[in-house]
């Protein structure tokens, strides 16, 4: 039986351990964290559970392609709600976009009625590209993602709105491949779904699985070595000492994360080694996770007092004027909010560079001093000014509330410059952007967000192409 060792234990280090340990390898699955599931995680402050990376999902429903894999690992009987809409504020005025073609065609042509044709060829555009088998995709990852939507939208305000659920990927002019775009638009656009306990359901189906099918798990397991023996991977080092022999590695976590763990010796190419290691990665979060005093809030744009265990959009907000492409201020000017339906909390999700919390990265958690939480004070302040423009008594329902910046990514998953998403796509040089999940060295193959899309939907499609690629290489006797 072969041995495999998969390294990482978030969402892709786990969807892959599951399909391989159901095609009978004998997978190992180390995890550097005391507790499996990366973004999937939850934690709990004050009694309140909060999600890490999972908030709602897009694409989950039965058109698919990865229905087949969601039906393996018994992920459709997971108790999914449906989100029936996106709230996304742009320009002062708010945009109630709901979930499936003819809602959504009909709310969009309602209100951008001399934009019916081209609403039209977006929404075609976006269902072909997402249906496209992955090997024919090549032509939409060397297009521009801002290019096609300016040329297919001549409305600015109505391009905005496309581009409102901004926080799923980096709005980037000069790189978004027209595929990123497309496929994570329309698995919103298209389906939307959340799951009652967040990425935590999520988690432990996925792992009961990988445990009936005999894998193991073993977590304070910080891989440091990839062991090599005659050009092949031969097993892996832990930050203990330990060495643990395996036929086959998947390494889970971040590709040039991933090189540093090769020898100086490795038979890895040193070409693929410096193309890996040079990737950028794409922004982080910077994130308040509230609790609320049991209370309604008001929204004026809707006139609707919505008691909070009712709201179950997410909601978008941009500041007015504020570019939605190219977005590069220092102060807050774009956020999600995330209600949680069966609790009083919120998530309050916006992006943030590296660059802002880069000068307290050698200090440790806990310890980052006055100025570091003077910091995170200013910039939820800026958060809740911003949710105050469309709801204005948000500032006295917030109870408590504690903040997170890409520093915590950086230091809990390892995530280079704390970055939300992994590896960015560039259509300008896609070659060299998009990997694969083989790579030159024998033996070691790359799997999780950063190889073809992230996001849930994206992993989980990025693990079937790792194990689709394995199972073609190394057929498994049993
Ligand atoms: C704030 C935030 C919100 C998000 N919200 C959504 C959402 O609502 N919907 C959606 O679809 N997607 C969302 N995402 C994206 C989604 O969560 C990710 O794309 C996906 O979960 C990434 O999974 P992964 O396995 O590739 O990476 P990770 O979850 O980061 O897993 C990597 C794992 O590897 C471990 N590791 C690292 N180095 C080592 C080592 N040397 N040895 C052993 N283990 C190691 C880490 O501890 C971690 O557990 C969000 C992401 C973020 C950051």
């Amino acid at each position: 039986m072969k041995q495999v060792i998969v390294i990482g234990s978030g969402l892709g280090g786990l969807a892959t351990g599951c399909l391989l340990a159901k095609e009978g390898y004998a997978v190992t699955l180390l995890e550097q964290s005391t507790r499996v599931g990366g973004c999937l995680q939850s934690f709990y402050r004050d009694g309140l559970r909060f999600d890490t990376g999972f908030h709602f999902v897009g694409g989950v429903d039965a058109n698919t392609h990865l229905y087949d894999f969601l039906h393996t690992l018994d992920l459709w009987s997971l108790p999914w709600v449906d989100v029936k809409a996106q709230d996304i504020y742009v320009g002062g005025e708010l945009f109630r976009i709901p979930c499936g073609k003819e809602a959504w065609m009909q709310t969009l042509t309602q209100r951008f009625s001399e934009q019916t044709i081209n609403l039209q060829i977006y929404w075609q555009t976006l269902e072909h590209i997402a249906q496209c088998p992955l090997q024919e995709t090549l032509p939409y990852w060397e297009q521009s993602a801002w290019t096609w939507l300016n040329d297919t939208i001549s409305d600015p305000l109505l391009r905005d709105v496309l581009s409102g659920a901004s926080l799923l990927m980096d709005l980037n002019k000069e790189r978004l491949p027209l595929f990123e775009y497309a496929e994570i638009m329309y698995s919103f656009f298209s389906s939307t779904k959340r799951l009652p306990h967040g990425g935590q359901d999520l988690l432990d189906r996925l792992l009961a699985h990988f445990t009936q099918a005999g894998g193991r798990v073993k977590c304070d397991a910080e891989v440091t070595r990839i062991l090599e023996t005659d050009g092949a991977v031969s097993g892996v080092q832990l930050a203990d000492g330990e060495r643990i022999c395996a036929d086959l590695i998947v390494s889970a976590i971040n590709p040039a994360n991933t090189m540093v763990l090769l020898c100086e010796d490795s038979k890895m190419r040193g070409v693929y080694r410096r193309r890996v290691s040079a990737l950028t990665n794409e922004e982080g979060c910077f994130i308040v996770n509230a609790k609320l005093c049991n209370t309604t809030l008001s929204s004026p744009s809707t006139t609707a007092i919505l008691p909070l265990s009712t709201r179950k959009e997410p909601v978008f907000i941009h500041k007015q004027e504020a570019p939605l492409w190219d977005a590069d201020a220092e102060d807050v000017q774009h956020l999600m909010l995330y209600f949680y339906e069966d609790q009083p909390a919120v998530d309050v999700l916006c992006p943030m560079k590296w660059s802002s919390v880069e000068k307290w990265q050698d200090t440790t958690c806990g310890n980052r001093g006055a100025d570091y939480e003077a910091f995170k004070e200013k910039v939820a302040q800026q958060c809740f000014a911003l949710v105050e423009t469309v709801l204005p008594d948000f500032r006295q329902q917030v109870e408590k509330y504690w903040c997170s910046t890409p520093l915590t990514w950086h230091n809990y998953l390892k995530a280079p410059n704390g970055s939300a998403y992994g590896v960015s796509k560039d259509y300008n040089n896609i070659a060299t952007t998009l990997l694969m999940p083989q790579t030159p060295l024998s033996g070691l193959y790359l799997t999780g967000q950063s190889l073809v899309l992230h996001g849930i939907m994206g992993t989980m499609a990025t693990a079937i192409h790792t194990v689709e690629t394995i199972k073609s290489r190394h057929i498994c006797t049993h």
